[in-house]
């Protein structure tokens, strides 16, 4: 083999971007701190109702998305969606507004709407995960999905959410053979969900269980956080990379991981700062810079 190769194939990484100022602005900044990548959310993260996204909005991305060559460009999905919820009304209102979701995606020319999937608050787990099906099932209903993918984010595990254990995604995989799903990997979230990847052997492990639940190949992108939550605490509290409890050595490892080199890489560590952006984002292409491979 010609020493010219490379030893290790670096991954694209990218932030998740403001969209204050038109979606479109999102994409400019992701270029101007030369990220490859970028998420966003398509509407305000925090409430029922979205303004719409005219045909100019969606024609105006598509044009800066083509000329900062971004990609893939990820959709994080509206916080209030619960796929899996017990409760009628509310499981009404998240269906339509998750449809509402996959319809924005396809006028943005999204490759990834991630989407968590939901609390089972009122039901057991094996009735949320069945509910969660359904619902991207009626979600997805004649709906031309075109090249975008829905990801399903694995979660910390607080309160009664599902989606802790990647044998839930799995599960969910399973329920929906004829619609293109992948996944999101949380690192914050795994860590606190009891997949310990502070060393070396319990990434590995981690690996393996990603392999023989949804294969690592469907994992197209990873929210790289560092955990203020402790260990196994189910607590979701994404923190700044290298200040955590993941630590930087961990985190260094999971982004050289060459199972996860072709997900992109996405940073959702707090917007306290403008300047923390940049640091975080400094410090993954630091992990992933191949001088020293
Ligand atoms: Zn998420
Ligand atoms: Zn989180």
């Amino acid at each position: 083999m010609p020493d010219s190769k490379p030893k290790f194939k670096v991954p694209r990484i990218g932030f998740h971007a403001p969209i204050k100022g038109g979606l479109h602005n999102a994409l400019l900044v992701a270029r101007d701190t030369g990220c490859d990548t970028l998420q966003i959310f398509s509407r305000n993260p925090r409430g029922w109702a979205a303004k719409p996204l005219t045909a100019a909005d969606a024609a105006l991305f598509r044009k800066v998305r083509r000329e900062t060559k971004i990609t893939p460009v990820a959709i994080h999905c509206n916080y209030l969606v619960n796929l899996a919820a017990a409760d009628e009304l509310l499981l009404k209102k998240s269906r339509n507004s998750f449809r509402e979701e996959l319809q924005r995606a396809i006028l943005l020319g999204a490759d990834y709407l991630v989407v968590h999937p939901g609390s089972a608050r009122g039901s057991c787990e094996a009735d949320g995960i069945n509910t969660c099906i359904a619902s991207i099932k009626i979600g997805c209903r004649r709906l031309d999905l075109g090249k975008l993918r829905i990801l399903l984010e694995n979660t910390a595990g607080q309160g009664e959410c599902i989606g802790h254990r990647f044998e839930h995604l799995r599960s969910i995989m399973d329920g929906c053979p004829k619609i293109p799903l992948g996944v999101c990997f949380d690192t914050a979230h795994a860590f606190t969900a009891g997949y310990d990847i502070r060393e070396e052997d319990g990434l590995e492990a981690l690996i393996v269980k990603l392999q023989r639940t949804v294969k690592t190949r469907n994992v197209r992108a990873i929210h790289f956080n560092d955990s203020r939550a402790p260990y196994n605490s189910r607590v979701d509290r994404h923190w700044h990379i290298g200040e955590g409890h993941i630590g930087a050595e961990a985190l260094r490892r999971v982004a050289r991981h060459p199972k996860l080199a072709h997900a992109a890489f996405i940073l959702e560590t707090p917007y306290d700062d403008p300047r923390a952006d940049l640091q975080n984002l400094n410090m993954l292409r630091s992990f992933v810079d191949n001088g020293d491979a």
